[in-house]
């Protein structure tokens, strides 16, 4: 029977999660959680020989049922940022009445714990979450991930290599930038050995860049000249405006680049290459990747 379960299987990082449990334990010892077994995603991981478990975060009772005989808990932070205050605590308590024995959170950088953070929209699930877990008596391991270096792209700008500009309010910030491959592999390991019980890990990158390094990094990968600009706010909501995008999504973007530009994902770590033996790939490795050629 399982004792491990994924919950956020079926998405970018639990899938990941997943296949590199794979490669650790037999398929037989872990379970997915997920809202739609018919969803793709579901199928592939059911052909891999693990057990699915239908549950949503919404829904106390189908957590609780899920969580039956789990002995590790891999949980993965909500979507919904509006709705996942509730969902995460469904989740804890469920953990707690399932009798889990460790929940691995999927947690998030930051310093300023504060209102005032630009990006407090995203930190406050994030930070009753742990507290829950704190004083839920459940072991626990916290994963403070910083920004999906898969998501850089997003941050430069799809056309970035046309305009030759990267165009983003986060000043002279730095972030630490990690892969989803990586932080699944530190998150693989965790689940299979011991020495992680009561941990908050920064899961962050050995080196920080700012934009300004990525621009120059960028330009010598690729052989164009590729230029940072930091525009103030005001001139970042009005371009993007005026370029169509919803605002919803401008503010999105915009708290995050002042979340930058403050050093909220300023912090670098070791932890990856600790615990999994292995560097994780570095910004200029992935601009090598995605841009060269
Ligand atoms: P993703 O691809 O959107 O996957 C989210 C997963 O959570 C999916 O499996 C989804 O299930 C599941 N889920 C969402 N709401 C649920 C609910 N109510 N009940 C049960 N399962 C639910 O996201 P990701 O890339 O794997 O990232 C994982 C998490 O990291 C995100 O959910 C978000 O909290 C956070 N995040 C971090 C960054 C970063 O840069 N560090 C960026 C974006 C997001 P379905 O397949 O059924 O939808």
């Amino acid at each position: 029977m399982a004792n491990i379960l994924i919950t956020g299987a079926t998405g970018q990082l639990g899938q990941k999660v997943v296949k590199s449990l794979l490669s650790r334990t037999e398929a037989s010892n872990i379970a997915a959680m997920v809202r739609n077994p018919e969803k793709e995603e579901a199928v592939d991981i059911a052909g891999r020989g693990v057990e699915l478990r239908k549950a949503d975060y919404g829904d106390y009772e189908s957590l609780v049922k899920a969580f039956q005989g789990i002995s590790k808990l891999y949980f993965v932070s909500g979507s919904d940022i509006p709705h996942r205050l509730p969902q995460h605590e469904n989740v804890v308590k469920a953990a707690v009445e399932a009798g889990v024995g460790h929940v691995v959170y999927t947690s998030f950088e930051r310093i300023n714990e504060t209102e005032t953070s630009p990006i407090a929209m995203v930190a406050e699930a994030h930070i009753k979450t742990e507290a829950w877990l704190k004083s839920s008596g459940i072991t626990y391991t916290i994963l403070k991930q910083n920004l999906y270096l898969d998501m850089l792209p997003m941050y430069l700008g799809e056309k970035v290599m046309e305009t030759g500009v990267i165009y983003l309010p986060a000043g002279n910030g730095k972030t630490g930038f990690v892969s989803r491959k990586d932080m699944a592999n530190l998150a693989a390991e965790i689940l299979t050995s011991k020495g992680h019980e009561n941990k908050s890990y920064d899961v962050t990158a050995e080196k920080a860049y700012s934009f300004a390094e990525v621009a120059e990094e960028l330009s010598g990968i690729t052989g164009k000249s590729i230029q940072y600009v930091s525009p103030s706010l005001e001139e970042y909501n009005n371009t993007l405006t005026k370029a169509g995008v919803p605002a919803q999504f401008i503010a999105l973007f915009a708290g995050f680049a002042q979340g930058i530009a403050q050093g909220e994902f300023e912090q670098t770590s070791d932890i990856i290459f600790r615990v999994t033996g292995k560097h994780p790939v570095s910004v200029p490795e992935f601009l090598r990747q995605v841009y060269k050629g």
